[in-house]
């Protein structure tokens, strides 16, 4: 089954002036995960975020970025979960790649062994691994004449995720903070994963862009925190493994890409790393 792949969704999701931001999907069918990475077109150059995870999706994603005829100026990694990066060895080992401090030193200190884990995965993984060098740190920075927010969240979905934002153009890049259309990674920090949601309800952003999924609104993000009180609850209730997954399932038969479980349900169940 992880073999499996099949057609991306591209889409230019919003355009003002002259920036463009554009995203691309990888499949939601099989055990795919529905990665969702982006791209900031200025007037002169490209930014992306995350890389992607598979190889003939990091290499699409590179060759839709090459199409759009403009240089890629950096590229920002979200977090250390491997479906982010795996696609940087792929496909974007001539980029300059920015990413928190903490994100920085996982990949250099676990980024070979995580590779070689996903032994399975045969040509579908990267034969290498890239790590990010340039360091972001929360503030403001104008990029090609558009201001960019950075944040540092921890203790959510990972212990350390960067959300970028774009003030003037009121978009959210939340990456794994929200999954869009999708079921959810759970973790242990859900009460204050929860919290971060809530915060983005309340923000004058309107237009957020996922780490899986389509492109979403403020009401995506409250069924996120839907989704997150209801798992809480069934945990609180007792219900885990299985059951827990079996659960969700029926209550949110809407949602996709349930090859998610298999990836958490050890860590949050099993007593294995903490994400
Ligand atoms: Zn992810």
């Amino acid at each position: 089954m992880l073999a499996q792949v099949s057609d991306p969704i591209i889409m230019v999701v919003k355009q003002t002036g002259d920036v463009r931001i554009h995203t691309f999907v990888s499949s939601f069918a099989y055990s795919n995960i529905a990665n969702a990475t982006h791209i900031i077109e200025t007037r002169n150059q490209l930014v992306l975020v995350d890389g992607q995870f598979l190889v003939p999706y990091a290499r699409a994603f590179r060759d839709y970025a090459d199409s759009l005829g403009k240089p890629i100026e950096r590229l920002y990694l979200s977090h250390r979960h491997p479906d982010h990066w795996f696609g940087l060895g792929t496909a974007f080992s001539d980029i300059p790649i920015y990413a928190l401090p903490e994100t920085m030193s996982f990949i250099q200190e676990h980024g070979e062994a995580s590779r070689s884990d996903h032994w399975k995965l045969g040509d579908l993984a990267p034969d290498r691994i890239v790590v990010p060098k340039q360091a972001v740190s929360p503030g403001t920075e104008t990029i090609d004449g558009v201001r960019y927010l950075f944040d540092r969240v921890t203790e959510t979905e990972i212990d350390f995720h960067l959300t970028i934002r774009l003030p003037d153009l009121g978009v959210y890049f939340t990456q794994d903070l929200l999954y869009s259309g999708t079921h959810l990674y759970l973790t242990q920090h859900m009460d204050h994963w929860i919290q971060v949601l809530q915060e983005m309800l309340l923000s004058d952003y309107d237009l957020f862009m996922p780490g899986h999924g389509l492109p979403a609104d403020k009401n995506e993000v409250a069924r996120n925190i839907e989704y997150l009180s209801a798992a809480r609850q069934a945990i609180g209730n007792g219900l885990a493994g299985d059951a827990f997954k079996g659960f969700m399932l029926q209550r949110y038969p809407e949602r996709k890409c349930p090859g998610i479980f298999d990836i958490y349900m050890p860590r949050l169940f099993g007593g294995a790393s903490d994400y």
